[in-house]
């Protein structure tokens, strides 16, 4: 093997390892630590963030990657691992090292305190109490920012973070494009009021039988648990330590089903990527999704085009009949289906149907400008927030915890990072579409419980390259073509036609 690649391979695994254990330790303050050990947690945090970066941006690791990029692609061939690898690792020095690991730390400390803040400023309803630490988010991140200057727009360099490649003018544009349409369909469906009735998803589900319930779908997806695990926390999620140990968190609600349901179906689509990435890119860095927007369109495949589509109930919905028979036991499977589709404007995210919750992201993307430069103070946030739902939605909060303290993001410093939510969706359609062409047989599978095609064809297409290509390349090598949001939008007007009779 080039003895420079080896050595590269080697310093390359050391920075993944301490940023797997600042992963490891973050799951397990939201999962399981006290509270009172906040403070030593932000610094030990910081202390890993700020070192695996120091590690990172080193002359050393430049200075090999600057030297196997000269010959790597006629050595190796574009698509191998080793030329994907130097690209990639170009690409991530050259955006890293314009940051300096004191601010690296910074942000890490900071954001640990944050989150924390976050959580029960959330529970006690008190945005004042949250708000210095947002202020002191935002300064950090603006500042994390400047570092990438000259670009054309400020928020570039934190979206580029999330979503490689992307531009915040591309992001307003197609936002623009999409937003009078979908208000349109929302207020379409509106004026048909009572023709989807979801009554039956309220009661008592007993979170137990719940869990078992969400469990069997994550395993009948393709889950392996030997390398995963569940566990409960306040804002759910997905984490990786490494291809073999994928963990999801999910959030229980007794009184209404779908929340966990969904919840768990939407994480397992996550964890289902990374647990199919290829075990030649362990501990690489290119051992994870390539993107959050080509993540989240791995979560709302699963949870969407599959988890709410009539041929995944027909398999599904006697057995879930049989857990819940005295709150399901009268409905029809054509019922239950309209009613976990049930367009309804309302006032948090994670719950939102598929119509509205585009409108959820585009106000998010369209306040985080405004604060950021600087033409929306914090202490007017909460009314901006109820503004912009009553244009979008006709509905707003009653109070902070349902408004703006909704979300974790803005707490872990995850600026920028909301519009990649609408950008999985959209990839979501496009490449389930992709999938539809390739296999003839896919919703018999499905409506037979069988997932099997559907993995490997994802497996093989998308989850096992890991980040070797950037997104626009994945894109086009899958579909053939860049991101559009036309077919999301003919899914959505399609799907709710039928279900609204409009
Ligand atoms: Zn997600």
């Amino acid at each position: 093997m080039n003895i420079k690649l080896q050595t590269l391979k080697m310093r390359l695994a050391e920075v993944v390892d301490l940023q797997r254990s600042a992963a490891l330790l973050s799951w397990e303050q939201q999962t399981y630590m006290p509270p009172g050990g906040a403070k030593a947690r932000a610094e030990q945090l910081a202390t890993l963030q700020g070192l695996a970066h120091r590690l990172f941006i080193t002359d050393e690791i430049g200075g090999l990657v600057k030297e196997l990029s000269n010959s790597s692609e006629q050595q190796w061939g574009y698509d191998t691992n080793e030329a994907s690898l130097i690209r990639f690792v170009a690409r991530q020095h050259e955006r890293e090292r314009k940051v300096p690991s004191e601010l690296v730390a910074e942000l890490a400390s900071t954001t640990a305190l944050a989150q924390e803040a976050w959580a029960l400023a959330r529970q006690n309803d008190d945005y004042p109490t949250f708000q210095p630490h947002l202020q002191r988010v935002i300064n950090l991140t603006r500042q994390q920012a400047e570092c990438f200057a000259p670009y054309s727009h400020l928020y570039d360099p934190l979206l580029d973070k999330y979503e490689p490649g992307m531009k915040t003018s591309e992001v307003q544009k197609m936002f623009t494009g999409m937003k009078d349409e979908l208000i349109d369909l929302v207020n379409k469906i509106n004026s048909r009021t009572g023709v989807v009735k979801n009554e039956f998803l309220y009661g008592d589900f007993d979170i137990d039988r719940q869990r078992e319930f969400g469990l069997c779908i994550a395993k009948k997806f393709g889950y392996d648990l030997d390398r995963g695990r569940q566990d409960e926390t306040l804002h759910p999620f997905c984490t990786h330590f490494s291809i073999d140990d994928v963990r999801i968190t999910t959030r229980f609600d007794n009184g209404f089903l779908p929340s966990a349901l969904f919840g768990t179906m939407h994480e397992v689509g996550h964890a289902l990527y990374e647990q199919g990435i290829s075990p030649d890119l362990d501990r690489t860095g290119m051992d994870t999704g390539v993107s959050l927007g080509v993540h989240e369109s791995q979560s709302r495949l699963w949870e969407n085009l599959v988890g709410r589509s009539q041929s995944f109930w027909m398999h599904f919905f006697p057995k879930l009949q049989m857990v819940f028979p005295e709150e399901l036991g009268e409905v029809t499977q054509d019922e239950f289906y309209r009613a976990i589709n049930r367009c309804e404007p309302s006032l948090i995210r994670v719950e939102a149907d598929e119509v509205t919750y585009n409108l959820h992201i585009i106000i998010r993307f369209e306040l985080e400008l405004e604060l950021l430069s600087g033409d929306l103070h914090l202490n007017d946030l909460p009314g901006a927030w109820r503004e912009k739902y009553k244009d979008y939605l006709g509905v707003a909060p009653h109070n902070d915890a349902d408004g703006v303290l909704q979300d974790i993001h803005w707490s872990i410093g995850a600026i920028g990072y909301f519009a990649t939510y609408t950008i999985g969706n959209l990839l979501s359609v496009q490449l389930f579409d992709c999938v539809q062409t390739d296999i003839i047989d896919l919703e018999a599978d499905i409506s037979k419980g069988n997932f099997d095609s559907l993995l490997h064809w994802l497996r093989e297409n998308i989850y096992c390259h890991g980040s070797k290509f950037t997104p626009v390349e994945l894109v086009e090598r899958v579909t053939g073509d860049s991101m559009d949001s036309r077919p999301y939008l003919n899914y959505l007007q399609n799907k709710y036609s039928d279900i609204y009779n409009l």
